[in-house]
């Protein structure tokens, strides 16, 4: 169960007014609001034991490294990593695709297939076509009914010993649809091509066991689970991560540097190079024993009571029309209303201290299969309340009557 008041308490930002109205925060499909334990958990790092990591004999570089260490195995942990160093610490999502995508550039030859989905964030979709430019491999898309579900069928034939991988997003971040990615990892698997899975949108709802999953690479940001920003992992199966090269080369990722020639750390340093966001690494452990102490399943049911309302709610508004009503969803409404440009709807309610996101969401290929600019964007969190949706209903009707 959700003890909502006591949850928003720990949200100092939620006491905050917005154009002299309180903070209504919708925007969580672009990032979660932080937790004063995870606020804290960044001051006391560089309160009490700032220093670089893996480097240094004196205490507090032990002190540092130790809390580093500590978070990879909370992330191994809450992940279900066999082993604490298939966890590469990343700057986030965008930067764990781009390990990966960059390592298969000597992996492929010219006319090898990857398969994409339509409702990918760009983040999965243009460094793949970088990929594809560098080696000649082709790129192939899996199509979408009109509800934001995935043609699986089509997947299927899709799938050939040509694919050599295939990355599509556990919860569309555009949609809220959550993908059979089970079955996506099965049929893969199954014409032996490896999969990555995007869920920088799932691990706000969903705890993902990537050893239950098969799946051979898995990647988040911390920011949308209320972590800090600018952190993030990349999960890799461990034979995976020995046969990808580094991606960067730099300190901390060596074994041996001569000038005739280098080689390279062990894992996970061979994918660290430079001084990570260690702050941020040991914040992003903080939050996920949050989350957990608040309990994903706790967190999804909650969010799906707040889903079922706000779309019953929201559809009462006449011409409104929701983009993205998946079987299975998670709590991200998309919507226009009428003709309105999603921009001038979003600047009227944010004068009433409403925060929702509007535009393209980074998905431009899903705007263009709906024939549409844009969507508002609504998306709730675990310390979002039913009256906020109301607040949400009525200031949309104001700018309704205010734009028509
Ligand atoms: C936010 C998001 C990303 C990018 O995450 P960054 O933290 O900006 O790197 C990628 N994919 C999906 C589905 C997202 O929602």
């Amino acid at each position: 169960m959700i003890d909502i008041e006591k949850i928003r308490a720990d949200f100092p930002i939620l006491k905050e007014k917005v154009n002299g109205k309180p903070l209504v925060y919708l925007d969580n499909a672009a990032t979660s609001q932080k937790p004063q334990v995870v606020i804290d958990s960044i001051v006391n790092y560089y309160t009490t034991i700032n220093s670089n990591i893996h480097r240094g004999v004196h205490t507090l570089s032990q002190k540092a490294t130790d809390a580093y260490e500590e978070a990879r195995i909370k992330l191994q942990h809450h992940f279900n990593a066999k082993k604490s160093h298939e966890i590469i610490l990343t700057a986030g999502s965008t930067h764990s695709i781009n390990i990966v995508a960059t390592g298969f550039t000597t992996l492929l030859n010219k006319g090898d297939e990857l398969i994409v989905s339509t409702m990918e964030h760009h983040s999965n979709i243009v460094p793949w076509q970088m990929l594809c430019e560098r080696t000649g491999a082709i790129l192939k898309v899996i199509p979408m009914n009109v509800e934001g579900e995935l043609l699986m069928d089509i997947y299927t034939e899709l799938l050939s010993n040509k694919t050599k991988l295939v990355f599509v997003n556990h919860v569309s971040n555009a949609l809220g649809t959550i993908n059979p990615i089970q079955e996506i990892i099965d049929k893969a698997h199954a014409v032996g091509a490896a999969v990555l899975i995007d869920g920088a949108q799932s691990c706000p709802h969903i705890k993902p066991d990537v050893q239950a999953l098969d799946v051979d690479f898995y990647v988040t940001s911390a920011h949308k689970l209320c972590g800090p920003t600018g952190v993030g992992i990349l999960y890799g199966k461990e034979e995976w991560l020995n046969r990808l090269p580094p991606y960067q080369g730099g300190g901390e990722m060596i074994k041996q540097v001569t000038f005739e020639k280098t080689t390279y750390a062990d894992l996970p340093h061979k994918f660290e190079a430079g001084t990570p966001n260690i702050a941020g690494g040991i914040a992003f452990g903080t939050a996920i024993d949050y989350m957990n102490s608040i309990g994903f399943d706790n967190i999804a049911a909650y969010e799906n009571e707040l889903l079922t309302y706000a779309t019953k709610k929201l559809l009462e508004i006449d011409g409104l029309k929701i983009y993205g009503t998946a079987k299975h969803k998670t709590s991200v409404i998309s919507f226009n209303i009428g003709n309105l440009h999603p921009f001038d709807v979003g600047s009227i309610i944010d004068k009433l201290g409403i925060a929702v996101r509007t535009g393209h969401h980074c998905a431009q290929p899903v705007m263009a299969f709906y024939n549409i600019p844009g969507t508002i964007r609504a998306s709730f969190s675990f310390y979002n309340t039913f009256e906020e949706i109301d607040i949400l209903y009525n200031a949309l009707i104001r700018a309704k009557n205010m734009l028509s």
